[in-house]
């Protein structure tokens, strides 16, 4: 298990992503074939607390999962997620709002997908689009999405209040690290599907998603919905990391299994 504090966006505090290495590997003392290997027990440990969470049915987890293009939220989902029960976990990508959903208010499909008691539920992107991607592309005035900080702060307050435990993950990787990765898409075979010719475009605009990314995290890293920022260079290194959030955060909400009914003199014929 690694130590997540260094990890933390401290509420209040500046998220410095300039300052946090992607290619980190700290507290890790090995490299790809031994954070493989590490990795195993914990994706036990996770199916377990998973099991708990679902038989106690009080209490739910909602995962979000922020990244530039090709950080790996994908991979992370499949590869902390393996062995886990696919009946207590689901996933809801958000991507380009329809016309439906544009003629409400943001929060208004987010709402919805939120857990169920006893429940996981990562978002493989989420609300936080709202105050990236269109402030970058300039999908909204500033006067608009500048007011989401403050909403989203509340909506997951709200969320916490009603026995949802909120934990952020951004998936931190470095401009030459997401070349590579394009790269390796454009080459090979089984990965050209996940080409996107607008990926080119988003990457063009790096600068500009840095600074809404550094200032999403500084202003929405609160108490009861902290923000990690992932080093996520390295693939091995990143999936422990997450793990290790996840476990440590479940481990905190301390799913119990419901009281045994009394079974003195029960038999099965
Ligand atoms: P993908 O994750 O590759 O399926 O891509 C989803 C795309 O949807 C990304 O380019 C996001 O930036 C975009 N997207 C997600 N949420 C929003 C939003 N609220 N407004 C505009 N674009 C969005
Ligand atoms: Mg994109």
């Amino acid at each position: 298990m690694l130590d997540i504090t260094p990890y933390l966006v401290g509420p209040g505090a500046e998220a410095n992503l300039a300052d946090r290495d992607p290619d980190s590997k700290q507290g890790f003392d090995g490299e790809k074939d031994e954070g493989t290997a590490a990795l195993k027990p914990m994706n036990a440990k996770l199916a377990e607390l998973q099991t708990r969470l679902w038989a106690e049915s009080k209490q739910k987890l909602l995962v979000v999962l922020q990244a530039m293009d090709t950080g790996g939220k994908d991979g992370t989902i499949r590869r902390v997620f393996e062995g886990v029960n696919p009946q207590g976990v689901r996933v809801w990508g958000f991507g380009v709002p329809t016309e439906w959903e544009l003629a409400h208010d943001y929060l208004w499909r987010i709402h919805q997908k939120t857990p169920e008691n006893g429940g996981i539920t990562i978002f493989n992107r989420s609300h936080y689009e709202d105050v990236l991607v269109v402030r970058v592309k300039d999908l909204a005035p500033e006067e608009r999405w500048r007011k989401r900080y403050r909403h989203i702060v509340d909506f997951e307050q709200l969320l916490v209040d009603e026995g949802t435990t909120v934990v952020k993950l951004f998936l931190h990787i470095s401009k030459e690290e997401q070349k590579k990765r394009l790269e390796a898409r454009l080459q090979e075979p089984d990965k050209r599907w996940k080409f996107n010719v607008a990926d080119l475009e988003d990457r063009k605009l790096w600068d500009e998603y840095a600074l809404a990314y550094e200032e999403t995290l500084t202003r929405t890293s609160s108490e009861h919905a902290p923000w990690y920022v992932v080093p996520a260079n390295r693939k091995w290194y990143r999936d422990l990391a997450v793990a290790s959030i996840l476990i440590q955060t479940l481990e905190e909400m301390d799913p119990k299994f419901p009281p045994e009914p009394d079974l003195e003199g029960v038999v099965v014929e």
